[in-house]
């Protein structure tokens, strides 16, 4: 069965002072067949959102930033290398992302209203527009939605926010979503009614779901399937359930305790001690290395 979206060895370099720039993203490769949701963790820095955004073409549009590789979506073209405007054709069609900063996604100037209008393609509903938008809101757990379409985002709370940006992503009902730190922002009781909205709008559409996070227990919670990541490589892949409870790489080990071991909720979360950190490391290395053989 071919997969809804096939990334394989993909590579991306991004403009630094040095002359090369850095390598946020070596050869990852991964798949998402249709409804599957797939769950990509790691600590900070460790190319989780650079891969998000490579998938969904939204990589910084600067002449120095390099693509590698292959991205396709099913029935697809090569995506590496595409056009602004057939990024823009899959996204409109294809792919909604929901990203941790409502603001900087939504237009301050626009009501709410008709930030979700532009996303619906009148086409694909049954409803007038107006009515869908309404629709839309209410599935994602927003009340009052008819004040709420004259409102603009300052005017909304943080949580509702995020809704709004949740509303956006399915309104053009894509077949993939994805979502990076959705919830990070939120305090802890917003952010699981949040994810709870995710998660149900989600599983009612049939909608693929790449959920980007630093947060285990949410990634846990919501996916089918894990990819861990460290220092831009796919270090670890398996179902949720294998990678959480037999994890077979040093890394993903290394993570699990770190979690397991949290009591106060303020340390921090990738508290990995140096000397276990030089081993993994070391280890990581090795497999670069093999890899390189093979390929
Ligand atoms: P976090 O959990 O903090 O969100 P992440 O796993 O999402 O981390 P990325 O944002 O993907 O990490 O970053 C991967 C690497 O790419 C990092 O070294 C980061 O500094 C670098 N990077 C990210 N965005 C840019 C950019 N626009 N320009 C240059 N370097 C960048
Ligand atoms: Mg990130």
């Amino acid at each position: 069965d071919a997969p809804l979206v096939e990334a394989q060895n993909l590579r991306v370099w991004l403009p630094t002072g040095r002359r090369d720039g850095i390598q946020a993203v070596r050869n990852v490769s991964l798949r998402v067949a249709a409804g599957e949701r797939v769950g990509i963790v790691g600590e900070s820095g460790s190319g989780k959102s650079v891969t998000g955004r490579a998938l969904s073409g939204l990589l910084p549009t600067n002449p120095r930033v390099r693509v590698e590789g292959s991205i396709r979506f099913r029935d697809g073209e090569e995506m590496v290398g595409a056009s602004a405007k057939d990024w823009n054709d899959v996204r409109s069609r294809r792919v909604g992302m929901i990203f941790q900063d409502p603001l900087t996604f939504l237009n301050p100037v626009m009501r709410i209203g008709r930030q979700v209008a532009e996303s619906i393609d009148p086409r694909r509903v049954d409803l007038p527009v107006r009515d869908e938008v309404l629709r839309v809101l209410e599935t994602v757990g927003l009340t009052d939605v008819e004040t709420l379409v004259d409102r603009y985002p300052h005017e909304l709370s943080g949580g509702m926010r995020q809704r709004v940006l949740i509303a956006i992503a399915i309104a053009k009902r894509p077949d993939l979503l994805i979502a990076d730190e959705p919830t990070t922002a939120l305090d802890a009781t917003v952010q699981r009614r949040v994810l709870a909205t995710l998660d149900d709008a989600v599983s009612r559409l049939g909608t693929s779901l790449v959920l980007i996070s630093h947060d285990l227990a949410v990634v846990g919670s919501m996916t089918d399937r894990i990819s861990v990541m460290y220092s831009g490589r796919i270090v670890e892949s398996g179902t949720t359930n294998e990678v959480l409870t037999a994890p077979k790489h040093p890394y993903t080990q290394a993570l699990l305790r770190s979690v397991r071991s949290l009591t106060d909720p303020d340390t921090e979360l990738w508290s990995i001690p140096p000397s276990l950190r030089r081993e993994i490391d070391e280890h990581v290395a090795l497999e670069a290395k093999e890899d390189e053989y093979e390929a």
